[in-house]
């Protein structure tokens, strides 16, 4: 526990102007007004407090945050009130502590609707003062740090995945990494136990293997660049076990990449020794191509700046270098934070809350909070691919971005219109995912119209909000058109005429604004053609019943798609999954329509594609019923390159069955003294699942590689 002394005196040594008083007093307040109170921990609740300011001291925030960090319990879970707090410790204060207060009221909700609301509120409350979020995560960071106390399990559980989904991203998008990092990894620890103890097992069992080479290596990188006269300070660190894991599951790469668990850093003293250095190390090494970036000359929309790069460093290890003045390191570490002390006094609506704005941009046209949260949630995962129209145009994407996220990013009316795709002069389906550098061609057609299921494909706000539109104007105009026919023939029951002039009284009474509401509400079955003949000629006595309109609207309303796999089909086609590679739900598939007009569903990759290159009139756009795509098994095959060892099939299938996951079918392809070549057949629901397996099978080290077959 920090004492009262030494927090005031960390304070001073960054702002030696402080006001200790109100510092001492703050702490004073605190501790006797939380009491005998405890945490799950046991520990004196006071402690909690306490320690959020010091997280807050580390980023060398001004007196009120610090302040607020010591109160921000005191009026949710003591008698204190607000006044009470003002009166003591001033107006800014307050307002501070009121807007944490409120924050983490809004916590604790688990209904997807109400999370989203609260996650409105959130951000919201800290556009109106960025401290209150900085407080906030470091309330976060320290319940994270102390979350092992926590009871029952799935409490612990919620609470890991709501900092990985909102606060973890958060973090990120203020720049706040040292706390991103952390948040992540204690969640990841929780979320997957077993994972996260494999990798710090594997972790270990490398650096016995005397792998841990980073003094050598910064030794080298320090002895070159000094000789070439740049002034450097390198460090070297392990990664992250939630970003190692994070690496196993996305690419197919053996655990003992050095690049894959170190990153080394390069701090120089001004920008253009950045570029100096830049190019010492790229003249000295071969370079990994693809992995430059540079985000000095164009930095991140959280102001983060420096130059990445990855080489075939000393001893032949790829390793992955960042280049960086000092500044922009403490810019990269504590971000917001950082920008907040060099720019006190300035408004906080500044430059480097332009995503800020987006945000709320996006909250002021979503529908409702749930379309909220999805679009900001997409929109917080940040990086960036660059892709360029076939004119040179360059268009950047959010990552994870497909050819329908480019299509409207370039017009909305390419999006609206846009029939296939030819990445790089390739045909591709309009659901891939694009890359840095792509060259993009998107294919239209008048006569081509957005469909709903694009909706799951696409990730910029743009699009979606286009399509929604589209779809709801689409519903809209379907709902017109049936009113139009249930009005005139009911009327025409009656022998009574239609006279839109008429309809004024109808807008009125239904409280709507033009004659085709009115239509519309009549086809979506909210108001009968009885009520509207009532309303036109109240004197007029019903001849006979006039038929429910539910029955009309009926059909509309229920779209028959068949309960089937695939869907995107015409229903009744017969569709078989190719056996060359094995589709499996969340994979990217196409459809190619053989001349019996059956279809067979192809994985994106999949090298017989090829064959169909020129005739682009076969492919069909499907996709994975999301519904049934959990309930369904699917026969997914690995192959796996296995150290001949005593135990290491046992090792395996035991990783295998941990995951919940029948195995069906085993063959040794090969074996020879060292090692097994074997395949695995496995029944899973879906990629993600293949994945996990395989990134845990990767853990293991009997195991030398893993591949999807
Ligand atoms: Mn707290």
């Amino acid at each position: 526990m920090i004492r009262q002394y030494e927090l005031v005196e960390a304070v001073k040594t960054y702002d030696p102007q402080a006001d200790e008083d109100i510092l001492n007093r703050a702490y004073i307040f605190a501790m006797k007004i939380h009491g005998t109170q405890a945490r799950a921990s046991g520990d004196p609740y006071f402690t909690h407090p306490l320690e959020v300011a010091g997280i807050l001291v580390g980023m060398r925030l001004d007196v009120a945050t610090i302040v607020t960090a010591l109160l921000h319990d005191t009026v949710e879970d003591t008698a204190v009130t607000l006044e009470e707090i003002e009166s003591l410790f001033g107006k800014e204060i307050a307002v501070l502590v009121d807007g944490v207060t409120k924050l983490s009221q809004i916590e604790f909700q688990s209904d997807k609707t109400k999370q989203a609301e609260n996650f409105r509120k959130l951000l919201l409350a800290m556009s109106s003062d960025i401290r209150v979020l900085l407080i906030k995560l470091a309330d976060r960071l320290h319940n994270m740090r102390t979350l092992q106390f926590i009871e029952p399990e799935s409490k612990r559980l919620r609470i890991a995945q709501e900092t990985m989904e909102i606060y973890a991203p958060l973090a990120e998008r203020i720049g706040l990494h040292a706390v991103k990092d952390e948040l992540q990894n204690i969640a990841f620890s929780h979320i997957h136990p077993e994972a996260c103890h494999s990798i710090f097992t594997r972790l270990k069992f490398l650096r016995e293997q005397g792998i841990n080479l980073l003094t050598p290596i910064i030794q080298e990188l320090h002895q070159i660049l000094e000789e070439n006269g740049i002034k450097v300070f390198i460090s070297g660190r392990e990664k992250h076990p939630y970003s190692i894991w994070r690496k196993m599951q996305q690419k197919n790469i053996p655990f003992e990449h050095l690049s894959d668990i170190m990153a080394f850093r390069i701090i120089v003293e001004t920008i253009p020794d950045c570029y100096r250095a830049l190019g010492v190390i790229h003249s000295t090494y071969p370079v990994v191509p693809g992995r430059f970036k540079d985000y000095i000359s164009t930095p991140k929309q959280n102001n983060y700046r420096s130059i990445h790069t990855s080489v075939i460093g000393p001893n032949q290890h790829r390793i992955e270098i960042q280049i960086r003045t000092k500044e922009m390191d403490e810019i990269a570490e504590l971000g917001v934070a950082a920008h907040w002390q060099y720019k006190q006094g300035v408004s906080h609506e500044g430059h480097q809350y332009r995503w800020l704005r987006s945000l709320l941009d996006i909250l002021e046209h979503a529908e409702g909070p749930e379309e909220f949260l999805e679009h900001t949630k997409l929109e917080m995962f940040q990086d960036q691919v660059f892709c360029f129209t076939p004119k040179g145009d360059l268009i950047p994407l959010p990552n994870g971005a497909t050819a329908i996220d480019f299509a409207y990013a370039v017009h909305s009316n390419i999006g609206d219109h846009c029939t296939s795709v030819r990445i790089n002069g390739r045909m591709m389906p309009l659901r891939t995912v694009l890359e840095n550098g792509d060259q993009v061609e998107i294919i239209t057609s008048k006569t081509q119209h957005p469909s709903p299921t694009w909706e799951r494909f696409v990730i910029t706000g743009k699009a979606r909000a286009c399509i929604r539109k589209f779809v709801r104007q689409q519903m809209y105009q379907e709902f017109v058109e049936t009113g139009k026919t249930l009005a005139k023939k009911a009327l025409d029951h009656e022998h009574l005429e239609l006279k839109e002039k008429k309809f004024n009284k109808a807008m009125e009474a239904f409280g709507v604004k033009t004659v085709d509401d009115v239509y519309a509400y009549l086809g979506e079955g909210l108001k009968t053609p009885t009520e509207l003949i009532r309303i036109l000629y109240p004197d007029h006595k019903a001849t006979t019943r006039v038929r429910k309109p539910q029955e009309k609207t009926e059909p509309l309303r229920k779209k028959q798609e068949e309960v089937h796999v695939i869907t995107g089909l015409l229903p009744g086609m017969p569709i078989h999954l190719a056996g060359c590679c094995h589709p499996i739900p969340g994979d990217l598939i196409v459809g190619i329509v053989n001349t019996g007009k059956d279809v067979t569903i192809h994985t994106s990759g999949c090298k017989t594609l090829e064959r169909f290159m020129n005739s682009p009139k076969r492919w069909v756009d499907v996709n994975w019923n999301e519904e049934l795509q959990n309930r369904k098994q699917h026969s997914a095959r690995i192959a796996l390159v296995v150290d001949h060892h005593l135990g290491s099939m046992a090792d395996i299938t035991t990783l295998i069955a941990r995951q919940n996951t029948p195995i069906l079918d085993v063959k040794f392809n090969n074996k020879t003294p060292e090692f097994y070549e074997i395949s695995i057949e496995l029944d899973v629901n879906n990629l993600e699942q293949l994945k996990n397996i395989i990134a845990v099978l990767r853990m293991s080290p009997y195991v030398i590689s893993v591949e999807r077959k």
